[in-house]
Order: C-alpha cells, then sequence, then structure tokens
C-alpha cells in the first residue's frame, strides 16, 4: 500500500505518504520521483484536502450493465463520457449540497482513476504505465435535471457533487476490488470493477485517442446498479477494496 495525500497546514498546502495515520511529507514532484521525509509531520491543525487537483474530471457513464438497465438505457458501445467541473470536488469529510430542494439528488459510488503522465493516444496495454493510482469517488447526480436535459455536465458539476479521496492507492490492481455504497450504514450499491463494461485501461486509452490527460486529471468510471435518493443529514460512504473509506454527509 502507498496512499498519497493531499494536506492543508496554515496556507500551505502539501502532499504526503500515509502510513498508518502517520504522514510523512513528500519531496519533489508528487508525479515525478518524489522522495520522503523520514520522521512523520505533526498533524495537529492539518485539514486533508482533496488528494490530486485535476484540469479536468473526465466521468464515464453507463459503465455497468446492470445500472444502464436500472437507467432504461442501452449499454454503450464505445465509453460514454462527459465533463464535470473541478470545483465540484470535494474531500473526505465534506458536506455534499443539494441545491434545490425539491430536486432529486442521488449517491453514485465509483472507482476513480488519477492519471500520472501526460498522455495522448496510448494503447490499453500501455495504459498503466500513464495512471498514478486509483481513489474512491461519488458523481452526485441531480436527475430532476439529468432527465430534463440531453446534456450532464449541468446536472452534475454543482458545488460539493464529486466527492474524492481520501488518499490515491499508486499499488493497486484496479481489476477485480469490490465496489459499495453505504448510505446510514444500508448497503446500496454492491459490485465489482471485474464488471466494468471498459475496464480502466481502456477508458484511459479511449479519452486519450479524443483529448490529452495531464497529470493530476480525474477519470470516474461509472457507478453499479443500486443507485438512489440522499437526504439532508444521510451519512454516505464508499467502500472499495483496498482503498481508504470516503465518507460524506449530506447538508
Ligand atoms: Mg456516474
Amino acid at each position: 500500500m502507498a496512499a498519497i495525500g493531499r494536506f492543508q497546514k496554515g496556507d500551505e498546502i502539501f502532499y504526503a505518504k500515509v502510513v498508518d495515520g502517520e504522514l510523512y511529507r513528500l519531496l519533489g514532484d508528487v508525479f515525478g520521483s518524489p522522495s520522503y521525509e523520514k520522521k512523520p509531520t505533526p498533524v495537529k491543525g492539518v485539514k486533508t484536502l482533496v488528494p490530486v487537483a485535476p484540469s479536468k474530471i473526465v466521468a464515464v457513464g453507463l459503465n455497468y450493465a446492470d445500472h444502464a438497465r436500472e437507467s432504461g438505457k442501452p449499454v454503450p458501445k464505445e465509453p460514454l463520457f462527459w465533463l464535470k467541473a473541478p470545483t465540484s470536488l470535494i474531500p473526505d469529510g465534506a458536506k455534499i449540497e443539494i441545491p434545490f430542494a425539491a430536486h432529486r439528488v442521488d449517491y453514485e459510488a465509483e472507482l476513480a482513476i488519477v492519471i500520472g503522465r501526460r498522455v495522448r493516444n496510448v494503447t490499453p496495454a500501455a495504459a498503466a504505465r500513464y495512471i498514478f493510482g486509483y481513489t474512491a469517488a461519488q458523481d452526485v447526480s441531480d436527475r430532476t435535471i439529468q432527465n430534463s436535459e440531453s446534456q450532464w455536465a449541468r446536472c452534475k458539476s454543482f458545488d460539493t457533487f464529486t466527492p474524492l479521496g481520501p488518499y490515491v492507492e499508486t499499488k493497486i490492481d484496479p481489476h477485480d476490488l469490490t465496489i459499495q455504497l453505504f448510505q446510514n450504514g444500508q448497503l446500496r450499491q454492491n459490485s465489482n470493477t471485474s464488471q466494468l463494461l471498459f475496464d480502466c485501461y481502456r477508458l484511459v486509452s479511449f479519452i486519450s485517442t479524443n483529448l490529452t490527460l495531464l497529470p493530476g486529471d480525474v477519470i470516474l468510471t461509472g457507478t453499479p446498479s443500486g443507485v438512489g435518493p440522499i437526504a439532508s443529514g444521510d451519512r454516505l460512504e464508499v467502500r472499495i477494496q483496498g482503498l481508504g473509506p470516503l465518507v460524506n454527509t449530506v447538508k
């Protein structure tokens, strides 16, 4: 396990390796060949941030057959993707805010890919070299807007609609991980990344044939079946095998 997080103390933002709850500050470029301080940094007054600061979030839809079925939509022949605003990101522990009280807003647990090197036109076989690691995410969605518009950027880009974290795992095989979402302790989504229609390497390959991915860019790989509405006071927990749990509440 090599969990890399991004943190803030006062005005200073830094990356660190997280080992047994201790933070070892990173020296150098997080996407280069960094080293780490030998002694842990005191955690008093340290805030956990979203683990990366992406230039863009690429979100993939209908990438589990059971979720396409529950949405009443055909399984796509090629990955279906759109862009989510980076300003929608929130870290582990932060609150999701529902923009319109009358709208239906859903949770969506997703495995997130974090890009480590600039990449354009890569094959699936070579894609792993460009991936920094993996983390947990939610692709929170305003269904009321989604069902009334053909573009999905608006319904998924509200502030707080992309919980991400807590850390990026850089040494994990993404192809056979259980993925679950618990709402107030109740299991709502329960699948495995082996069920992805287009796996992580094929997604990086396909997206990179359309646009350039930069270090820190995030790809949301899609959600399995079991999506449902959230309400104020809810506690939502994404659990993906090998990754830290991502916990957020709803305001
Ligand atoms: Mg989604």
